[in-house]
């Protein structure tokens, strides 16, 4: 970023514009403030920052309950802390770790809790996590012969694609000394885990199970893939909606045994606090942040964009810039601001354009609904996931919709599905209200803690 603070002319700073006041777009932003002496705007077209990473209030006669509108897992919790141990500010707000990272609840009403990873670092609460670590793993047993030892098998294999995955290309930083590992296991057993297989080829020579199989692949959802082989496409389909065995690095994300940097978190304070303390450190670094403003196209002198607000609403402005940094949205911002045949915005007739690229695959999308419940949640965990995996056919049919980018009501409607549950409450007793709740006989007092759900269904984008 050194050649930012360098003036083109020899006088005045360089001026960076971000489009996009979303998480990704206030952290670089944060980060070319926090590098150079460039002077930094982001220019947002909604009323607030944040994007899809956020939270909203609903106050009932209880009291009020907070919502996340997208994020509710926070992984990888190390990006956030870089983010401000770069900037040299303290990280405001706590990341908590869920211990377990989450329960699976299957159709049949059978439960397992996954993901103790951190209680072999160390974690102060050993004694409660080290009989719940052995009970899931005796379900595992129960789930097929010598489950639990398979499963650590396959997720020695995860963890390998991840070590190398996460370092090489997430992080961008080359360490050589992942890769024996990650050959050791693509090839093991004649390449039994091949990372480029289908996702179920893997599972399926490593499983019997049905439902060890669901455990192992769900979190292919998260890129919008499905785990399963399809034999119409070339390849099984890893060019199109199956994914390949190395997804199963997402799995490892979130319950890899060893690696400390792995697990499933929650802010505290939901992920308004996240937002909010990003927000806070652009500007303390002096980032400016232009809410209500449109980006319509992208010049090499700088930016067109509308305010929402303002008398001169209709008519674009001009922002010069040295520099651009889109973090809009890719196909819409291929499809609309960086396209070169736009005109020049600059008249006040031109109407904002929205379109999407259509050369895209799009993953799916999702229905969420948001729950004020005047009750204690004890069943649920932080993060609940449900699977359908009472049989083959039922488990493949659940994924259907990622499959199938037609008849999405017939889909909605008839096949088995899944579906995630967020209580946050759980972990963090700032998202409900707390009662106070009088015991009579004992003369003493209970505190009592109301509930927030977020249940998420997924749907298959119509694009
Ligand atoms: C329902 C849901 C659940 C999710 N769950 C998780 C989870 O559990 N864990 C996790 O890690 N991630 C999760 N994600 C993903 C996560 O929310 C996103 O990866 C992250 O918020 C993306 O941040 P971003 O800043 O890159 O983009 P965005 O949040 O999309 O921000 C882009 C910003 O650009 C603005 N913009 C667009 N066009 C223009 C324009 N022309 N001019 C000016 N501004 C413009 C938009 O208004 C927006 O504010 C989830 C997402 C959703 C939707």
């Amino acid at each position: 970023m050194d050649g930012l603070s360098i003036s083109p002319n020899g006088g005045g700073r360089r001026r960076v514009v971000v489009v996009g006041a979303g998480v990704g777009g206030l952290a670089v932003a944060a980060r070319v403030a926090a590098a150079t002496n460039a002077q930094v705007l982001i220019l947002e077209k909604n009323a607030e920052a944040g994007g899809r990473c956020g939270s909203f209030e609903r106050t009932t006669t209880q009291g009020t309950y907070r919502h996340e509108r997208g994020p509710s897992l926070l992984l990888l919790p190390e990006i956030y802390r870089d983010l401000f141990r770069d900037c040299n500010e303290p990280c405001p707000f706590e990341i908590k770790p869920c211990i377990p990272a989450y329960q699976v609840v299957f159709d049949d009403g059978d439960c397992i809790d996954l993901g103790f990873s951190k209680q072999r670092q160390g974690a102060a609460n050993d004694s409660v996590t080290a009989p719940a670590e052995e009970t899931s793993r005796a379900k595992m047993d129960t789930l097929e012969h010598d489950g639990a030892a398979k499963w650590d098998e396959y997720m020695a294999a995860c963890a390998a694609f991840l070590d190398c995955g996460l370092s090489n290309f997430i992080e961008e930083r080359f360490d050589l000394g992942s890769f024996p590992a990650f050959l050791y296991q693509a090839l093991r057993k004649g390449a039994k885990a091949w990372p480029l297989k289908p996702h179920s080829d893997v599972l399926d020579a490593t499983f019997q199970s049905t439902k060890m199989r669901a455990l192992a692949s769900f979190q292919d959802l998260y890129v919008g893939l499905e785990p399963y082989r399809n034999n119409r496409q070339w390849f099984g389909g890893i060019l199109q909606s199956t994914a390949p065995a190395v997804f199963g690095l997402l799995a490892a994300i979130e319950l890899h045994p060893t690696n400390a940097k792995c697990g499933v978190f929650a802010p505290v304070g939901g992920f308004a606090a996240v937002t909010a303390g990003i927000e806070k450190l652009a500007t303390d670094l002096g980032v400016d942040i232009q809410c209500n403003a449109t980006v319509a196209k992208i010049t090499q002198d700088g930016v067109y964009y509308r305010g929402k607000n303002d008398a001169t609403g209709s008519v674009a402005q001009f922002e010069p810039a040295d520099l651009v940094i889109v973090n809009a949205d890719l196909p819409y911002a291929t499809q609309t601001i960086l396209l070169d045949d736009i005109d020049d915005r600059s008249d006040s007739t031109s109407s904002d354009r929205f379109d999407w690229d259509d050369k895209y695959i799009f993953s799916s999308g999702v229905i969420a609904f948001h729950w004020s419940v005047d009750k204690e949640l004890t069943d649920l965990n932080t993060h609940n996931v449900f699977l359908s995996a009472g049989s083959l056919a039922d488990a493949k049919a659940s994924w259907k919709t990622l499959r199938d980018t037609q008849n999405t009501t017939d889909s909605l409607s008839d096949a088995p599905f899944n579906f995630y549950v967020h209580s946050a409450s759980k972990t963090d007793p700032t998202s409900a209200p707390k009662v106070i709740q009088w015991q009579q006989l004992k003369s003493t007092v209970s505190s009592q803690l109301f509930g927030t759900i977020e249940a998420l269904l997924v749907i298959r984008s119509s694009h």
